[in-house]
């Protein structure tokens, strides 16, 4: 009971990129940079261990972006030439590479990381790639000319790379759609059926991630225009409650997030954001105690898994280990608070 797990990512340490950054520039290059990349990874899932979660994953440390990490394996995609885009509808600008012409997998995207993170712990392990809407959202189209055609396109890239990694012995796969609390119509009339062709096949857990975005100013900017009441999540959840998408994780503690709108994910394992991401202060136990033992007047105790609101990339890494040792502790608490 209150399996615990963070969103995905997790800070890089200072030897291995910027820090504090979100597209943050590696500290090395080729044997030096993959030889870092996989002491960052072990380093985090000991961390994790250690911190008391149920769950591990990489923590991201391969990755430069959680969506451009898996771009920069596509063939038709031109990393050379990148322009600026608004994205999640103009919140943001951001440096995007271009889609030029049929997108194909180089290779494997992730199994240098996974089948490493696989070799090294007994926990249950899970993956996080990027949704295919989410992807739509943080690359500029000049080849498709169709939002919904090329989102399909990713979709059957990102199954190709999900079936390999649960060959490599993942036993969770997470799809990270934060566009579909931007874009609600779209998710619910074509982005959920994207994330459908995504995990199509898969015998292992599958999940998707929705969210208000990384701690970064201009998500909190956002967050401050959004009211009382954020009620994103009502126009996606009924259709992810029809879907074959096992898991969701949703943003809860510190959100405007009408908890009642958990109970649209009947049927469905809730990942309920018990960690705020936004701030530096780090919760205490009973604080995240509290936000479960809220969550359970709509949330099944056998369905409630305590998670991060998102990923703590932008943190500093003291900050984020605390927030996982709190997770942690939290959730012990909230077990013994039912006498479990
Ligand atoms: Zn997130």
């Amino acid at each position: 009971m209150f399996e615990t797990a963070i969103a995905g990512s997790l800070p890089k340490p200072a030897w291995l990129a910027e820090t504090n950054k979100l597209w943050p520039q590696w500290r090395s290059q080729g044997d030096e940079l993959r030889q870092a990349k996989a002491d960052a990874t072990l380093l985090w899932i000991k961390a994790q261990e250690d911190a008391g979660l149920d769950i591990v994953g990489d923590g991201e440390q391969s990755r430069q972006h959680f969506v451009h990490g898996f771009l920069e394996q596509v063939d038709g995609i031109d990393f050379a030439n990148k322009v600026t885009m608004g994205i999640r509808n103009n919140r943001y600008d951001a440096q995007v590479p271009q889609v030029v012409s049929e997108l194909k997998l180089k290779g494997r995207v992730h199994a240098f990381e996974a089948q490493l993170a696989r070799a090294h712990t007994k926990r249950k392990l899970k993956f996080t790639l990027p949704g295919p809407m989410t992807i739509v959202d943080t690359v500029a189209d000049r080849f498709y000319g169709d939002k919904v055609k090329m989102a399909m396109a990713f979709a059957q890239l990102l199954n190709q790379e999900a079936l390999a990694l649960q060959a490599d012995g993942v036993d969770i796969i997470q799809f990270d759609e934060p566009a579909f609390n931007v874009y609600m119509q779209d998710a619910a009339d074509w982005g959920v059926q994207a994330l459908e062709v995504a995990a199509k096949g898969l015998t292992c857990t599958t999940a998707v991630h929705i969210c208000y975005g990384y701690g970064i100013k201009a998500n909190t900017d956002w967050k401050n225009t959004l009211g009382d009441q954020w009620r994103q999540y009502e126009q996606v959840f009924p259709a992810l409650a029809k879907s074959s998408i096992q898991q969701v994780s949703l943003e809860c503690y510190h959100s405007h997030v009408p908890p009642d709108l958990m109970r649209l994910l009947e049927g469905k394992d809730v990942m309920v954001g018990v960690i705020d991401v936004a701030s530096d202060v780090v919760e205490t136990p009973e604080q995240v105690a509290d936000t479960i033992g809220m969550a359970l007047q709509y949330v099944p105790k056998h369905r409630l898994f305590p998670c991060t609101n998102c990923g703590l990339a932008p943190m500093s890494r003291e900050v984020a280990l605390a927030k996982l040792q709190a997770l942690a502790a939290g959730a012990a608490l909230a077990r013994q608070r039912l006498g479990a």
